[in-house]
């Protein structure tokens, strides 16, 4: 479908099923859950995997395999599956390739419901976890066990935006025989390739930047034809597959990434080059600010610094608050990588389970509140933030 010649933005756009007889420009949707057989003998061969066609949209439908060929192209991987949520994308991943008594590392800053899912779920399967600190990446191989079988994480982290140098992650992974596993949902692969750093899969929530408009759900994960093989057979027989409507206007959404994202990246380093001075700002966190604890790491791993600025009010919990409730336009809402701008307080809403010990390891202060800057006029979205700082 798509052309190795062809640049980033070319693929994204022109990676398309072929034209049925109708020659539509656009790509229909394929809104079927099964397939036609042409006699006994084609059924046959299908179901023996002789055939390479489309049985069931459990198993592959054609809007899903356009979208999973474009970001297997933008990821630079050999072959992906793709899954009606993020969560989904994780969980069957783990799941295909985990067996019990085996054990993950893992950075401590992961998504709120991964950590869930390795806390509260995996354990039921015997599969434990150990977690290292973002910035204790040397502490890692101490954590490694015999059972280890795979190490995980997330660049940037959420909330916190974190960055992890995936190279080092790779090198310490190929040392101990591990599988690295990348989720690359915040740097979107417009920004970041994990697998030319060394990942074997990388992990996507399409309903952030993929979609970028926050209409659908969709998780995909893409890497080595041997490893995503293994993820198809669980999931073909589990069932998490991708809506081809989802799919359909995900591949959709695909076609306007790159312009989308550049414009996420531009505003948001504006709004933190802004926070930067601000009197009621204690700090700004972003990937691309210089005062960033690893803003080598992102200059060497990350085209630009995406979408997400973290920073904290002065004045703790109740500042934040105040903060909050004073935000006029920008949506208070938990999604991210949306065209309108959202913020979140993480210490008192999505992350207020935990002790503040145990927000601070993940990066979370009282104070702290999390953008997830939109595509709006960059100086609207800072008259907002402006008015509610004041
Ligand atoms: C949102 C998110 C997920 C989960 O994706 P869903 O589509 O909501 O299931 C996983 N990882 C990260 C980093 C996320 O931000």
């Amino acid at each position: 479908m798509g052309n190795e010649k062809n640049k980033f933005e070319t693929n994204a756009i022109r990676t398309q099923l072929n034209r049925t007889e109708n020659l539509e420009h656009s790509v229909p949707l394929y809104l079927t859950s099964s397939f036609v057989f042409e006699d006994a003998e084609d059924m046959r061969a299908s179901f023996a995997e002789e055939k390479q066609r489309n049985v069931y949209s459990r198993y592959s439908n054609p809007n899903s395999s356009e979208f999973i060929e474009k970001v297997c192209q933008m990821e630079g991987a050999e072959a992906g599956y793709a899954f009606a949520s993020g969560m989904s994308a994780v969980f069957s991943t783990f799941a295909a390739l985990l067996d019990s008594g085996d054990h993950i590392v893992s950075a401590r800053s992961v998504f709120g419901s991964t950590h869930s899912l390795f806390t509260n779920f995996l354990p039921k399967w015997n599969i434990e976890h150990s977690y290292f600190k973002v910035d204790e990446v040397e502490k890692i191989s101490q954590l490694i066990r015999p059972n280890t079988k795979i190490l995980y994480a997330e660049t940037p982290t959420n909330p916190g935006v974190d960055v992890l140098d995936m190279e080092a992650l790779a090198d310490i992974a190929k040392k101990h025989n591990l599988t690295f596993i990348v989720d690359n949902c915040f740097a979107s692969p417009y920004l970041q390739q994990p697998i030319k750093s060394g990942a074997d899969l990388v992990i996507h929530s399409g309903t952030k930047l993929m979609d970028g408009q926050g209409r659908v759900l969709a998780g995909i994960t893409v890497g080595s034809s041997e490893l995503i093989d293994k993820i198809y057979r669980f999931s073909r027989i589990t069932g998490p597959s991708l809506s081809p409507f989802n799919a359909w206007v995900l591949s959709k959404s695909l076609e306007t990434l790159s312009v989308r994202v550049d414009r996420h990246c531009e505003n948001a380093l504006k709004l933190a080059e802004y926070l930067e001075g601000h009197a009621k700002v204690n700090w700004v966190k972003y990937p691309f600010l210089k005062s960033h604890p690893q803003y080598e790491i992102a200059k060497k791993q990350m085209k630009a610094g995406g979408c997400v600025v973290a920073f904290e009010v002065k004045g703790g919990l109740a500042a934040g608050q105040k903060f909050f409730d004073s935000i006029q336009m920008l949506s208070l809402s938990a999604n991210l990588g949306d065209t309108r701008s959202i913020v979140t307080h993480p210490a008192s809403t999505t992350h207020s389970k935990l002790t503040t010990e145990e927000r601070s390891e993940t990066g979370i202060t009282d104070g702290m509140v999390r953008v997830s800057v939109g595509l709006e006029h960059v100086d609207d979205i800072i008259r907002d933030i402006e008015q509610a700082l004041g």
